[in-house]
């Protein structure tokens, strides 16, 4: 099958449900057996291909029927759902570290990542080096004895460097180490994790899966190999979602394509009008085909997402505000993927070790909406206007 078709038919079961064309909402928490002996039986494997209810947190058909579109979409062996992209990060990482264990985390990382890395995980005994994104196969000189994890995430958070995940991967599989990934920039729609040899992917579906701003929740995907480890994990740490959460995360994946194609076409044709700016110093888009992980990400990845970087010539904050405080359609807030286009300035200097951030240039990330276009720049184009004013 087409993505496209996968995106609107993998966890769906109609015929199983009356005919209904979405999955039911099962609130769960017991679940009842009629008999001792069924009672007794219910942690016994499920027979092949068939899966059991027995317990809310262990998973309902609610859980699968998102589960298993992540799944597939991603090419994984099956998916777990936390309740935020943040706890799915903290659930992998956890599931395959232990004290005295060394991790590879990209310098690039998510914040609340890094945080995760530089507390609890330090906490417990787990020593993290911050590499260079672009590092490739060059990674396998910061490996160690103790090497247990290889973290990537593609492109980077808030400055968009794209990685060449099968060199990395190459050298992860050479000595045993796991790869995770945080897929969450392309979604499942436009990379496939498990078809570059990740072994266990992150996903906020908060953002582009969920679609529309109103549910936060996260989804670790693992190959098979991988599985038995994650599920530990993932169940030690009691991890689970909110049923209409999720039965919004499974609603949100049918549209993903036709929603994903819109970013990727506003998105690109806002970086080209922002790169042809007099305000703009450089635009960071690997879309954009002078971009340094361009021909990485033309290589590996199936689309761009509406999230992209722009550094404008530095500005004064009042100059800033000006421009921002105006704006009618990009909304200012963190978290992105739903339908509406967003703008915040973000701050890139602390959040980096490996490659420090030099950059003096006032860095702003857009998220493109599906609203349109000439919209979108006339907004924009207004709002460089009151910054030139407020410059004056
Ligand atoms: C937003 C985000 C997360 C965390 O997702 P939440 O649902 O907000 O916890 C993780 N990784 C990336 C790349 C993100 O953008």
């Amino acid at each position: 099958m087409r993505d496209e078709t996968e995106v609107v038919h993998l966890g769906r079961k109609p015929h199983s449900n009356y005919g209904v064309v979405n999955p039911p909402v099962l609130h769960a928490s017991t679940v009842l057996f009629p008999t001792l002996a069924a009672l007794e039986a219910a942690h016994d494997p499920a027979p092949p291909g068939e899966r059991k209810v027995v317990y809310g947190r262990r998973g309902t058909p609610t859980s699968w029927a998102i589960g298993d579109a992540i799944a597939g979409l991603e090419g994984g062996f099956d998916t777990l759902l936390t309740p935020s992209g943040l706890a799915a990060a903290a659930v992998a990482l956890i599931a395959f570290l232990k004290a005295g264990d060394h991790l590879l985390m990209v310098d690039t990382a998510y914040g609340p990542t890094r945080t995760l890395c530089e507390g609890i995980l330090k906490r417990f005994g787990v020593e993290t080096t911050y590499y260079d994104p672009t590092m490739g196969a060059r990674i396998e000189g910061l490996i160690r004895p103790t090497t247990r994890v290889i973290y990537l995430e593609s492109p980077g958070s808030l400055t968009f460097e794209v990685q060449d995940v099968p060199a990395i991967v190459e050298v992860a599989r050479a000595h045993d180490i796991v790869t995770i990934m945080d897929n969450t920039w392309a979604s499942p729609y436009f990379f496939r994790p498990f078809d570059h040899g990740v072994d266990v992917s992150v996903q906020a579906a908060t953002k582009y899966i969920v679609g529309h701003s109103d549910a936060m929740m996260g989804a670790v995907t693992a190959n098979e190999r991988h599985w038995k480890t994650l599920m530990a994990g993932h169940g030690d740490l009691g991890q689970f979602a909110g049923a209409d959460d999720m039965y919004l995360a499974q609603r949100g994946v049918r549209t993903l394509a036709v929603r994903l194609e819109r970013h990727q076409s506003n998105g690109l044709a806002l970086a080209r009008w922002l790169e042809g700016r007099p305000e703009v110093r450089r635009v960071l888009h690997p879309g954009l085909p002078q971009d340094p992980g361009h021909q990485l990400w033309k290589r590996d990845f199936k689309g761009a997402s509406g999230l992209f970087g722009v550094v404008l010539h530095p500005q004064e904050r009042a100059a800033l505000a000006a421009m921002l405080d105006g704006l009618k359609l990009f909304g200012m807030g963190y978290s992105w993927g739903g339908y509406e286009s967003l703008v915040i300035p973000g701050q890139v200097r602390h959040a980096r070790s490996a490659v420090p951030w030099t950059e003096d240039g006032t860095l702003l990330r857009f998220h493109a909406g599906l609203e349109h276009i000439d919209d979108l720049i006339a907004d924009l184009d207004a709002g460089f206007a009151r910054l030139k004013a407020a410059r004056a």
